[in-house]
């Protein structure tokens, strides 16, 4: 592909996108840094209103608690939801011209233009403005989330009268935020009321304290003028902290007003501690010798290594090329890295799902992090050590004497599902977690990681299986370990005994404990004192993971999702109308779980996770079964499906699952997007690339690649760090050519054949391997 087509498809135009939704087009260009994320909203609106889209600043781990009314309450059931709280526009700006102010009017808004450089971060919209009055005037804006300091988002203004010339006044403001949002008839979005009590502070800039009514939270945010121009003057004498700028404008020129815009740490309201004057302080500092450029500057170049580790070129694809660099963008902005958050399964670009963290971080989007940013993946995982207590009190709550379970939904670690069969009883998260910290070891060698947090994190969860699970009587099972009463990852079934994918990653799960502990008691044993591991304990893990049940069908020589799985009828997928996708807003959930249908793919994520538990001919038969049962009604799902049709050489479906599932959000093809991006998803697309075109497999002696280039692309090339070097792959048709970029030496092996790359002579940098034909 020429230089200037990649440089391309680095940008996202308005003119790529066929919907023009407003809500659907301030989620598409939404900006993050893993701390805020501000949709693209009209900047007039400010307010939280549906119909003309949903403005709104969202801060990771900010979110308010709402009393959950069940019609029956129950024993044990979560009392509180949380979710996460819309926050003031930091884009709002009111326009004053004969007048006529747009808070108190409306101006009609045009979107003309909006651009996304990835590459950098910044994005640029236009947007043209009509007074009640007839006046028209262009607004543009240049927007970046910094990715230096995640504290800052910028904004720049430029202003430009079209039919006339003379006075406006622009206010730079905090928008009014005592309005409620609710949106009905979709459990995927959010439903809660958004109460926030807002107090300005004592400053020469506008600055505020947010506060959340029930969960005690609180958050400071203010904007500073970034400029030296002495039209901008702070004013506050109406009680309303703003900058003003009195203009009088030709028409047809331009003025422009750039603005730095801070927003601190969640603190708890209980915490003594936060001192407004000294934080303002800080902010203010950060801010005060910074000019819009300087910011951007340093911004972009954070951007610049973010892309120098994790790009993924493709040649010959250019649509499928832009897709998964907007999915990598998002899936890199929406990251917490200050261990005390993870990603919300929508990002910081949405309140869908009210903002709450799922297995999507461990199981599709951690992969991706911990191949090419470590550092990142630990933070992901340090979010689930630092809810580790919170989880060994639901255990506990649960009536259980130890281990820890935690939460399906979550942001504080509390279980926030109030529908338990889709929530607490998804108990494989407890293994998921489990399998991400192992996963991140075994690549990284982060002992500090493993000692510190990791172990403990295996540890008590192998607890919770040995306690939640228990050896059946005398039956089918022929008294091996059954785990019942559980839902797998797919949703259209629920409350089953023995989910295969279940009991296969709590299996895992406890022979993880039993090797950590061995491996610990050599180099750490004082760590298994302080957990109170005992050689009892082990002896009984290794018994249970050894006979653990899992449920296979020997006749059709399939593996079954559960005990009664395979006695159901099957969905009439031939009667059920396209409309009625996804199947769970159109039909009662217990219809959905008396048939065999999935959302998602259940059995076959095993499958994905555990490639040495089966022959491919075994792979084929699951894959034969699963598919035509699978409504993909998870966005989770095809990426999963793609890499498996890899694993089982069906070369053009694999490519098929692709081509539909990486462009989820760009195409609005969950119909939801609105609502935020998916970030399952977009990290699953990073696993598309590397587990399923270039095959790879983390094998016991190392990573193992067995690339296949789809027939329309001419190479792919992506990074991988693995044990402290850094290598690229880069494959064609024919070959693939591995070079090492840092650290001193890895080996890999491709197609069978081992790949030694070294720094030091004798051995190459460098090394091509001719493909098999698969
Ligand atoms: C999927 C879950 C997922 C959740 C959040 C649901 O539709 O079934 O597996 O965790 O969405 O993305």
């Amino acid at each position: 592909m020429a230089i200037s087509e990649q440089k391309q498809s680095f940008q996202l135009h308005l003119q790529d996108l066929t919907n023009r939704n407003a809500s659907f087009l301030e989620t598409i260009y939404a900006l993050a840094n893993g701390h805020l994320g501000v949709r693209a909203s009209n900047p007039l609106q400010g307010n939280l209103r549906l119909d003309e889209g949903m403005s709104g600043l969202f801060v990771n781990g900010f979110y308010d608690l709402s009393h959950i009314t069940y019609g029956e309450s129950y024993a044990g059931y979560p009392e509180n939801n949380q979710t996460i709280a819309q926050l003031p526009d930091p884009r709002y700006l009111v326009i004053e011209v004969d007048g006529e102010r747009s808070d108190q009017t409306t101006f009609a808004t045009r979107v003309v233009d909006k651009n996304l450089d990835m590459e950098t971060g910044l994005l640029n919209e236009l947007f043209e403005i009509t007074t009640p009055s007839g006046k028209i005037l262009q607004l543009s804006l240049s927007t970046f989330a910094s990715q230096a300091d995640d504290g800052i988002y910028c904004v720049s203004y430029t202003i430009r009268p079209i039919n006339f010339s003379g006075a406006v006044k622009l206010y730079k403001q905090h928008p009014y935020i005592d309005q409620v949002f609710t949106r009905d008839g979709d459990i995927r979005a959010v439903s809660r009321n958004n109460i926030l009590d807002r107090q300005f502070l004592n400053a020469d800039f506008p600055a505020m304290q947010i506060t959340t009514q029930r969960s005690q939270l609180g958050l400071v945010l203010m904007w500073r003028y970034l400029g030296e121009d002495s039209l901008v003057k702070f004013d506050r004498s109406d009680g309303m902290p703003k900058y003003v700028m009195d203009l009088d404008l030709q028409q047809g020129l331009a003025e422009s007003f750039d603005f730095g815009y801070s927003v601190g740490r969640i603190h708890s309201l209980m915490d003594v501690a936060m001192n407004h004057t000294q934080y303002l302080k800080n902010a203010n500092a950060h801010l005060e010798h910074h000019s819009f450029s300087t910011l951007f500057t340093e911004s972009a170049h954070k951007m610049q290594e973010f892309w120098h580790n994790s790009d993924i070129r493709i040649d010959g694809d250019p649509e499928t090329q832009k897709g998964i660099r907007f999915n990598l963008f998002h899936l890199h902005q929406s990251a917490g890295h200050d261990g005390k958050t993870s990603i919300p399964a929508k990002g910081l670009t949405g309140a869908g799902y009210e903002g709450h963290y799922f297995w999507d971080t461990e199981m599709f989007m951690l992969p991706a992090f911990i191949y090419t940013d470590p550092q990142m993946a630990r933070a992901l995982l340090t979010y689930r050590y630092h809810t580790l207590d919170e989880a060994r009190r639901q255990a506990r709550d649960f009536g259980l004497d130890g281990g820890a379970m935690f939460a399906w939904r979550t942001i504080n670690g509390m279980e926030a599902s109030p529908y338990f069969p889709a929530g607490l009883a998804a108990v494989h998260i407890n293994a998921d977690i489990a399998y991400a910290v192992a996963e991140y070891v075994q690549v990284t060698d982060d002992q500090d990681f493993l000692v510190k947090m990791g172990f403990e994190l295996i540890l008590e969860t192998a607890r919770f299986w040995q306690r939640f699970g228990s050896f059946g009587i005398d039956g089918p099972q022929g008294g091996k370990f059954v785990i019942n009463k559980v839902t797998g990852p797919d949703e259209y079934s629920a409350m089953v005994n023995n989910n295969y994918y279940t009991n296969r990653m709590a299996q895992h799960n406890l022979r993880l404990a039993v090797s950590y502990a061995k491996q610990l008691k050599k180099s750490h044993p004082s760590k298994l004192e302080e957990l109170g591991v005992t050689e009892k304990e082990l002896q009984s893990f290794t018994h249970i993971a050894d006979s653990m049940y899992v449920p296979f069908d020997k006749e059709l020589g399939v593996k079954m999702q559960d005990d009664g799985a395979f006695n159901m009828e099957i969905w009439p997928f031939d009667q059920t109308p396209r409309d009625n996708y996804p199947l769970l807003l159109h039909y009662h959930p217990m219809r959905l779980y008396r048939h065999q249908v999935n959302k998602q793919a259940d059995t076959l994520m095993s499958d994905l996770l555990f490639p040495a538990d089966q022959d491919i001919e075994q792979l084929k038969r699951d894959f034969d079964y699963y598919e035509p049962l699978t409504t993909h009604d998870s966005s989770l799902s095809r990426p999963i499906f793609s890499i498996l049709a890899h694993r089982i050489l069906a070369h053009h479906k694999a490519y098929r699952y692709i081509a539909e599932s990486i462009l989820t959000d760009l195409n609005n093809s969950q119909g939801n997007s609105q609502d935020g991006v998916h970030v399952g998803n977009m990290g699953a697309s990073w696993m598309e690339m590397t587990l399923g075109v270039a095959g790879m497999i983390r094998a016991d002696r190392g990573l193992e690649f067995h690339p296949h280039l789809p027939v329309q692309w001419s190479a792919l090339t992506f990074k991988i760090r693995y044990r402290g070097s850094q290598f690229e792959m880069h494959i064609t048709r024919n070959q693939a050519h591995f070079s090492l970029i840092e650290g001193d030496q890895v080996t890999i092996y491709c197609d069978g054949q081992e790949v030694a790359l070294s720094s030091k002579a004798p051995v190459k940098r460098m090394m091509t391997v001719n493909l098999t034909e698969k």
